[in-house]
């Protein structure tokens, strides 16, 4: 919710150095009117939720992540790949978390990504992303096949979101940063599956955002109800006829759930709310909380409440349009399943001196990695690798077309650090792999930019820890400058 200018910088500063947590009393009446004697224990599990750690299964099985990882893990019922953290564990300082092993997560959030069906190759839009939870786990479930196209309006958010991708591994990903509205003139009826996981009044999140906490009130509330509604009218066009649309938000405002889906289902009949899969815990939405109610079929959405199933809260429906001849193309007519349709600009193809320069690149350094196979764009001097299908990107602000594999400069090939960290290391003819429990810390002096020293042929090495990805090195003479980006370097 962006209504920071609503109350003063001091009253908001006082609730965050006084660390108090106190719930808006607004909020508190509300919830009591809905559940009655269960809003105590409601109240208790809300102030502390379980954290949530979920494997990233483009790189690592969730069982060997819980049998490798130094922390405790204790596996969540829903999803497989979804984990409890205990409590006091920080994995996000471990270096698996840098080669993207897994994604921290909330486990009510983890539902969202975990249950719309896939269809092999599907085209999936994620259409507020960042930072990328949903994201990373789709992509995951894709793994590698059909697109994913996320896209955030704030372009920092966006650049955040296309870090946690890269840093997990995604290859065929693509990361906009567009008005839904210009998504939808382009792409009307592309998708296989749209998400729109909501800006929301965030009630889930009182616990550790005190600007949600000062933020809340009744009109706020209303004025997500809106903009919800807003982004749901551009993301219904986006999914093609007989596809899907998923719609969440972390709050638990009925007003911003079953509200706006009984508003969505009232302008347009040819969405049908479907059963998600078994959820231990989750209990259906409540047509009976707006007035006038709800219809009964929004009863097929869910509520994952905090005192009945791990995590903070989570409102989570899934709508299937059933109207209209199956869309069998892209939007804009180009036939999206032939490479052809890849070459809108700006994306061109390179030159066969420039493509000459990365063969070489990947024949000394990547030797096992079959590059002939990749369809690659020159956008600038980037080279990227274009997912298995891709929508037309012309004039869209789009941050990642694919996998980027590198950089030309001057004839000569860079590789990307998203090249290091979508590949198995044992395809790199030169490796430094660290061990995470070295008790010299080579990994953290790597993570943190230094130098490291190895004997062995001058050139490109990909430096990893325990057989994972974390970045590329250049050794020369037996030193090894640091290329792990500066963005990410640890202090
Ligand atoms: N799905 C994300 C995840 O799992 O990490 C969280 C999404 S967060 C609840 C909502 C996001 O919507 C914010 O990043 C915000 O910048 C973005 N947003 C707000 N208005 C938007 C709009 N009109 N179009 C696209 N994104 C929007």
């Amino acid at each position: 919710m962006s209504r920071r200018g609503r109350r003063s910088r001091g009253e908001r500063r006082g609730v965050a150095e006084a660390g108090a947590f106190e719930l808006p009393a607004g909020f508190r009446e509300r919830m009591a009117g809905l559940l009655g004697p269960e809003t105590e224990v409601f109240l208790e599990a809300l102030s502390a939720p379980p954290s949530g750690l979920r494997v990233n299964t483009l790189k690592v099985p969730p069982e060997r992540l819980r049998a490798m990882a130094p922390f405790e893990l204790v596996p969540l019922e829903y999803p497989p790949e979804g984990f409890l953290v205990a409590e006091g564990e920080r994995p996000g300082s471990h270096p698996y978390h840098a080669a993207g092993l897994y994604y921290l997560q909330d486990p009510g959030a983890m539902v969202v990504g975990a249950v719309p069906d896939l269809p092999e190759g599907a085209r999936v839009l994620d259409l507020a992303a960042a930072p990328g939870g949903k994201s990373t786990h789709l992509a995951a479930r894709l793994a590698g096949r059909g697109v994913l196209v996320a896209n955030d309006v704030v372009p920092a958010r966006a650049r955040e979101l296309a870090g946690n991708l890269e840093r997990c591994g995604v290859r065929n990903a693509v990361v906009t940063a567009e008005r839904p509205e210009r998504l939808r003139e382009r792409w009307g009826g592309w998708f296989d599956v749209v998400l729109v996981d909501a800006p929301c009044s965030g009630e889930s999140m009182f616990h550790k955002s005190a600007a949600a906490r000062m933020e809340w009130s009744p009109e706020a509330v209303l004025g997500c109800a809106r903009r919800q509604q807003e982004l749901l009218r551009d993301a219904v066009e986006l999914v093609r006829p007989g596809g899907v649309l998923v719609y969440s938000t972390c709050t638990f405002a009925p007003e911003e759930n079953e509200g706006v889906l009984a508003a969505l289902l009232e302008r347009h009949p040819e969405l049908e709310p479907i059963d998600p899969p078994a959820i231990p815990g989750a209990e259906p939405a409540r047509p009976d909380w707006v007035t006038p109610p709800a219809p009964p079929s929004v009863m097929r959405a869910i509520r994952l409440w905090p005192h009945r199933v791990p995590g903070a809260g989570h409102f989570v429906a899934i709508l299937r349009r059933s109207d209209g001849p199956l869309a069998d193309d892209a939007g804009q007519g180009h036939d999206a399943a032939s490479p052809a349709a890849h070459a809108a600009p700006p994306a061109a193809r390179p030159t066969s001196a420039t493509l000459k320069a990365m063969a070489n690149f990947f024949e000394e350094v990547l030797p096992g990695l079959d590059h002939s196979r990749l369809d690659v764009a020159q956008i600038g001097d980037q080279l990227q690798a274009l997912p298995p299908v891709c929508p037309a990107l012309a004039r869209l602000r789009v941050l990642r077309t694919g996998w980027w594999l590198g950089t030309v400069r001057n004839g000569r090939f860079e590789p990307a650090h998203s090249l290091a960290m979508a590949i198995d290391p044992a395809l790199a003819a030169q490796r430094i792999d660290l061990a995470s429990d070295d008790p010299v810390g080579e990994v953290e002096r790597y993570l943190r930019g230094e130098t490291l020293r190895s004997a062995g042929e001058d050139g490109w090495v990909l430096v990893s820890v325990d057989g994972f990805s974390l970045g590329w090195g250049k050794r020369t003479g037996g030193v090894v400058k640091n290329h792990y980006p500066k963005r990410l370097r640890r202090r």
